[in-house]
């Protein structure tokens, strides 16, 4: 029977953070991962560039069925922080838009600082490592496989590759199962399920729309097409890029709407979110009438999508002096509000974050540790917290870590 004082499950953004920190407080941290590799979506994230914070974090960047939990933690340890870390490291950054920050060079740079900070206070780190047999048990020796009597001397017990370990804080940092390929699991949810707390069902999110109606066949031919349009679901809307794909749409906007969309839902599109369509018409029907209403919208997008969007209409070869005010109301709304049913999305296949998870009610928002459960802690993905498209998910695993960090 080996100890320490902390095991934490998951070396992904979150579990990588909490355990460089919280072996800086000289706590004796085991970090554990079942992958070859420690943090393999960082490597992935950004396009290979990491958008690893954004100046702007705001909590009407986060979803949650508890919109006030994630607020403490994202107040203790701020994008400035994490910046902060980030400049000590000498890593080169730039600002996209809109307050994305990126890597100037590539992910790894991420990815080698938390390592760095993790081996500078002699975190033991095992990877190829799967953890069975979780249990809390008592200074008795007890066991329980859940809810134990809460004491102070409450400690963990596992089973990692075959070698019995006891711990005092026991923290899962094993994210959502969004990209299997990369090693992700719904094992937080089970631990979670094994003490007790509710789990809010996960689903993708930040993923791509399949369309499989009579519009796939646009997709199709507007595959590789970007506009940046207004996008409204729900109540919510985002005006970002959109991407044409075989499958579907994809792109910014898509990526972002889909976290609020369900299954059944109508996405609303404005494809010309920059000007009333049908009062830029009249003018121009005006001012140009033999203009082709074609390459008038050629020029206000694309030829491309100007040629597939008017070539099932009656109006395609129409001039403008030929289209009347109820035909360009007609066009105004059929480009402004373009109503679209999904079939669904691409799943966790190509989601970059899974909604739902743990019951943030059941957690401290100040620790992260389980109420009912003393030294049992969640952080990251796994939390029911999931942020927008932009650097606000990896900012919540930073912040969430920090926050059990302290506590552990
Ligand atoms: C393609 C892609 C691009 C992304 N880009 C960005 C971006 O640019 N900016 C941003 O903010 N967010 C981005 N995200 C989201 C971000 O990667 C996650 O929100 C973040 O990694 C969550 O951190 P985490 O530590 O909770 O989980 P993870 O980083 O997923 O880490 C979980 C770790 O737990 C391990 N694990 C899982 N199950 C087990 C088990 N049973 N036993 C042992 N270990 C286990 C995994 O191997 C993994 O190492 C992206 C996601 C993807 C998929």
């Amino acid at each position: 029977m080996q100890q320490t004082d902390v095991i934490i499950i998951g070396a992904g953004a979150a579990g990588l953070m909490c355990a460089a920190q919280a072996a800086a407080r000289g706590r004796k941290v085991l970090l554990l991962d079942h992958a070859n590799k420690a943090g393999k979506k960082i490597l992935m994230s950004g396009g290979g560039r990491c958008n690893f914070t954004n100046y702007h974090i705001s909590f009407d960047r986060y979803l949650s069925h508890n919109p006030h939990f994630y607020k403490s933690a994202l107040k203790r340890y701020t994008q400035w922080d994490f910046i902060a870390l980030v400049e000590k490291h000498g890593i080169a950054y730039h600002e996209k838009k809109e307050g994305q920050l990126f890597c100037d060079t590539k992910a790894s740079a991420i990815l080698n600082m938390l390592l760095d900070e993790c081996t500078a206070f002699n975190v033991d780190l095992r990877l190829k490592t799967s953890v069975s047999q979780i249990k809390a048990i008592t200074n008795s020796g007890t066991h329980s496989d859940s809810n134990a009597d809460s004491n102070s001397n409450l400690r963990y017990q596992l089973k990692a590759n075959g070698e019995l370990w006891q711990c005092e804080s026991l923290v899962i940092a094993t994210g959502g199962p969004s990209i299997p390929t990369l090693g992700a699991t719904g094992f937080g949810y089970e631990v979670a399920k094994q003490f007790n707390l509710a789990v809010y069902e996960p689903s993708a999110g930040l993923v791509p729309f399949v369309i499989t109606d009579h519009q796939k066949t646009l997709c199709e031919e507007l595959s590789g097409t970007s506009l940046p349009i207004e996008v409204s679901c729900r109540g919510k809307s985002f005006s970002e890029d959109m991407l044409f794909t075989h499958r579907g749409l994809s792109g910014p906007a898509m990526l972002q709407i889909s976290s609020y969309w369900q299954a059944g839902d109508y996405l609303s599109i404005n494809l010309m979110p920059h000007m009333d369509v049908g009062q830029v018409l009249r003018q121009e029907q005006h001012q140009r009438p033999k203009l082709l209403l074609r390459n008038w919208l050629a020029e206000q997008s694309t030829q491309k999508f100007a040629e597939h969007w008017l070539a099932p209409t009656q109006w395609h070869n129409h001039s403008l002096a030929q289209l009347n005010g109820a035909v360009m109301d007609e066009i105004a709304q059929g480009l402004q509000q373009w109503q679209i049913k999904p079939a669904g999305t691409e799943g966790y296949r190509t989601a970059e974050v899974a909604l739902g998870g743990v019951d943030t009610d059941a957690l401290s928002s100040k620790t992260m540790e389980a109420k009912e459960q003393p030294g049992l802690y969640f952080i990251g993905e796994v939390v029911d917290v999931t942020g927008h498209l932009g650097g606000f998910n990896f900012q919540w695993a930073w912040s969430s870590a920090v926050a059990a960090a302290e506590n552990v």
